[in-house]
């Protein structure tokens, strides 16, 4: 269990169970009103939250720190959250993303099913109790039909140096308004030809309050709806009472919609209270008191990513990345896929806290959770990147021609406890491959790898050097092979015999260095993807930049490699550690056994500042 440091929100629900504020919740209308609640008699005394995704779009990590505090929350104070899809805007939704929410939701380890019917709730079911509400509010006087132009509309709203101005149709009778809005559901009025607004008050400081538009026409057909509906509502309309239908307790939202709050609370009074008519009855008492409140939290900022769906979208139509799953992209399938586990991001989630003012994350804290969870682990296993191969000159002489010496490792660095840690098993032999990089014909100076016999000042050649093959034998180097283009292609070395790790002989020679490798005859060709920061600038999208522009152009190298033996039976998803290169997963789409495929998933130190 991680530790849970408080917060506000934390407070709040504590505060509100100890007063039971929630204990005493009901109806003041009559109880017939409460067959419309979806929820069908939850416990009152629990608190209630919801992560209410629209499904228009893959979720991305800023989703992951809401999934995490609303669902954890829930479970800490035995209450439950929701996951709602809120599809109340038919344009942009479709059922594709609905189940890439529900997978990650469920991968990051939420079990959304707990508190409702084994079905994600869904705003569109409400959309009969929603219009029924707006027939109401226009009913007490409270909504109108406005036949002016958007345009008009947004125009006499007015701003904050001076009041709106009313519209023409402002003071119609209710009647008539009523009238208008079952013609607008009807299909009798065009699209964009009138709306239905909140007649609240056109001179008040908060702008939202200014009659704010609850219901456009818009013949679309609904992934789930169809064409039942060619008027759909507002989103700020929608959300408080998607809801208090459902029995939120404390409705968590980022900082943007803190100027939707007094919307928020003025629509559930509206549709809580009775009102007395000119004809003598008395209605409403729609939803149960008390009402949900909303409480606001900084979003995450997360340095070198966009979190805006409308931008990761982009990324995916114009081809910049490969699909929404890429794993450079910050949604929580390309995370998936790039190695990211539930627990790394539950950490970073628990870590980053929540506060009520926005900030910037550092990039290096979500990879900081990342290797302290595969720390303990992940196996290791030993790659060679950009592969050249090293010939023991003398191996046969000493070893005995076609020798092959077996090694083992421990695949994990701490075994778990009460688990023995399974052994890799490996050869050394007369051919290995190193990495490229490990050998330098003119070695810069400090150069501690391999490099052949050189002349030295008096004239005299100098040795080539010494280092050691990782779990394997000191060697000297002797030279090297090039192809006509100049590039080497084969390095040369003796090896010192007796010297191999582990025994007597081991520390008889001192060498600098130590240099990975897998043998010829039992190491794997993979195909390793080297990924970096999709974006070079820290802030993609701050201010008026064109994000696309900081996109690195280096941020996928496919390199070819050589793995040990035992990473050819990695199952996608597997997790390893690659000595000296960091963390790694075998690609969920395309490692398959006998075409092993491996990410980078984190390097091995923090490289963010170099
Ligand atoms: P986007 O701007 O990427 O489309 P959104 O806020 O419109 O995101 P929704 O699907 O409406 O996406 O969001 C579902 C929930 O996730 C909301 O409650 C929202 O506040 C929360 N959320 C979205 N982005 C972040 C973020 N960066 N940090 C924290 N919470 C977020
Ligand atoms: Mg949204
Ligand atoms: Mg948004």
């Amino acid at each position: 269990a991680l530790p849970k440091a408080s917060n506000f929100l934390r407070q709040l629900i504590e505060s509100d169970l100890a007063k039971g504020t929630y204990a005493s919740r009901r109806w003041a209308g009559s109880p017939g009103d409460a067959a419309h609640h979806a929820q069908g008699g939850p416990d009152p005394a629990k608190i209630r939250t919801r992560f209410p995704p629209e499904p228009n779009g893959y979720l991305h990590i800023g989703h992951a720190k809401s999934i995490c505090l609303n669902f954890g929350l829930a479970r800490d104070y035995g209450g439950v959250c929701h996951l709602r899809f809120d599809d109340t805007n038919p344009e942009k939704e479709n059922p594709e993303y609905v189940d890439s929410i529900i997978d990650a939701v469920q991968w990051l380890g939420f079990d959304w099913r707990q508190g409702g019917n084994g079905q994600p709730y869904q705003a569109s079911d409400y959309f009969d109790f929603m219009y029924r509400a707006a027939e109401h509010l226009v009913e007490t006087g409270h909504a109108y039909v406005d036949e002016q132009t958007v345009e008009q509309i947004r125009i006499h709203r007015g701003d904050f140096s001076k009041p709106g101005v009313d519209s023409p149709f402002r003071n119609r009778s209710p009647a008539e308004n009523l009238a208008r809005l079952r013609e607008m559901r009807a299909g009798q009025h065009e699209d964009g030809s009138m709306v239905l607004r909140a007649r609240i008050d056109m001179a008040h400081p908060n702008i939202n309050m200014r009659d704010p538009t609850i219901y456009r026409i818009r013949r679309t057909t609904h992934h789930r709806t169809g064409d039942t509906w060619c008027i759909y509502p507002l989103y700020t309309y929608a959300h408080p009472i998607e809801d208090a239908l459902e029995q939120i307790t404390h409705s968590l939202c980022t900082l943007e919609f803190e100027d939707q709050r007094p919307f928020y609370d003025w629509l559930l009074e509206r549709l809580i209270e009775t009102t007395r008519l000119p004809d003598g009855r008395v209605v409403g008492g729609l939803l149960a008191s008390p009402p949900p409140r909303q409480y606001e939290f900084a979003r995450l900022n997360l340095t070198y990513v966009v979190t805006s769906k409308r931008k990761l979208a982009q990324l995916v139509y114009d081809h910049k990345v490969d699909g929404w799953d890429d794993p450079r992209m910050p949604t929580l399938a390309g995370l998936r896929r790039r190695g990211y586990t539930p627990a790394a991001l539950q950490l970073f989630a628990e870590r980053i806290g929540v506060t009520k003012s926005d900030s910037w994350i550092d990039y290096s804290t979500l990879e900081g959770c990342l290797r302290e969870d595969l720390e303990p682990k992940a196996h290791r296993g030993m790659a060679v990147l950009n592969p050249v191969k090293l010939v023991l000159t003398n191996w046969d002489a000493v070893m005995g021609a076609g020798h092959l010496e077996p090694g083992t490792l421990p695949a994990l660095p701490h075994p778990i406890e009460g688990q023995a840690s399974p052994l890799r098993h490996f050869c050394i032999g007369q051919q290995l491959w190193i990495e490229r990089e490990d050998f330098e014909e003119h070695p810069p100076k400090g150069y501690k790898r391999l490099y052949p016999p050189r002349p030295g000042a008096d004239g005299q050649m100098l040795p080539g050097s010494t280092v050691r093959l990782k779990g394997g034998y000191v060697i000297e180097c002797t030279g090297c092979t090039k192809d006509a283009t100049g590039t080497i292609v084969q390095v040369q070395a003796t090896v010192v015999p007796d010297t191999k790790s582990g025994t007597p002989g081991a520390n008889s020679v001192k060498v600098k260095a130590a240099i990975t490798w897998v043998g010829v005859a039992d190491g794997v060709r993979a195909e390793v993807r080297m990924y970096d920061r999709l974006f070079l600038d820290a802030h993609p999208d701050a201010g008026s930049k064109d994000f696309i522009e900081s996109l690195n152009p280096d941020s996928l190298k496919v390199v070819s490699a050589i793995v040990e033996p035992s990473l050819a039976h990695a199952k996608p998803d597997d997790k390893f550690q690659f000595e000296r290169h960091g963390y790694f997963v075998a690609d969920r789409v395309d490692h398959v056994p006998g075409r092993p495929v491996f990410n980078l998933a984190v390097g091995l130190k923090d490289s963010w500042g170099k």
